[in-house]
């Protein structure tokens, strides 16, 4: 079920099951989703939760970063998909490999990717047709996004979502640490990325697999995870 944040913001749950937190922005000409879920069916279960309260589908979808469970729904999505270059590229990347033999096998490593996908079912992966390098301004009417490339410890290509009439920063998997880590978080990053949230002005956070958080919240758990990091 679609869950409201603020007057415009929403979201739809993440799942135990590996799904990530999708965001909903609604201003008075246009409609935001952050992030394009893992697969057709989890845009198709979102799409219903915003119809069932009579949400317009979204205009644009922007991606936080390029994971398959952020991406690979994108080519179900309505509307267009806003994506940085580096997000792109690696989507690029992997379009090409997916003709490859193995590719697949490849994936199916990943628990949650062979959660999602049946038995041979046909991956479709697409680039977003909007791109942006740094920094990007979507006016929605009435409200604004600013899509913005950060530092982060999960992924190169971390792109950071503000909406700062409703005080709300979405930050993908960010604040993470990364597969090949074994989820540890990178020091130097982690505290750029708490530097940003810091400065940002807003209550809330999102990250991906969890529930929302306040701002006040959020921070002293990322103070004693690079406590703890600095004495490692
Ligand atoms: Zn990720």
């Amino acid at each position: 079920m679609l869950q409201q944040l603020t007057d415009k913001v929403y979201y739809y749950p993440c799942t135990r099951g590996g799904r990530p937190l999708l965001g909903y922005v609604r201003g008075s000409e246009r409609s935001l989703a952050v992030d394009a879920g893992y697969s057709d069916r989890h845009v198709a279960e979102f799409y219903a939760a915003l119809v069932a309260i009579s949400l317009p589908l979204p205009d644009y979808t922007a991606l936080t970063h390029w994971h398959l469970d952020h991406s690979f729904g994108l080519y179900a999505c309505h509307g267009s998909g806003v994506a940085c270059d580096l997000t792109n590229l690696k989507l690029r990347c992997h379009l090409r490999n997916s003709t490859r033999e193995g590719y697949r096998e490849y994936l199916m490593h990943d628990p949650g990717f062979a959660a999602e996908f049946g038995h041979g079912e046909p991956i479709t992966i697409v680039p977003a047709p909007i791109e942006f390098s740094d920094e990007l301004t979507l006016n929605l009417g009435g409200v604004t996004a600013r899509l913005f490339r950060v530092d982060s410890p999960h992924t190169y290509d971390s792109v950071c979502v503000h909406i700062p009439e409703e005080g709300v920063l979405f930050l993908g998997d960010a604040t993470y640490g990364k597969y090949s880590e074994s989820w540890g978080p990178n020091h130097a990053r982690l505290r750029s990325l708490v530097r940003v949230i810091e400065r940002c002005d807003c209550r809330w956070c999102l990250c991906s697999h969890g529930s929302p958080q306040e701002k006040s919240a959020l921070l002293p758990h990322l103070y004693s995870v690079l406590e703890r990091a600095a004495k490692e």
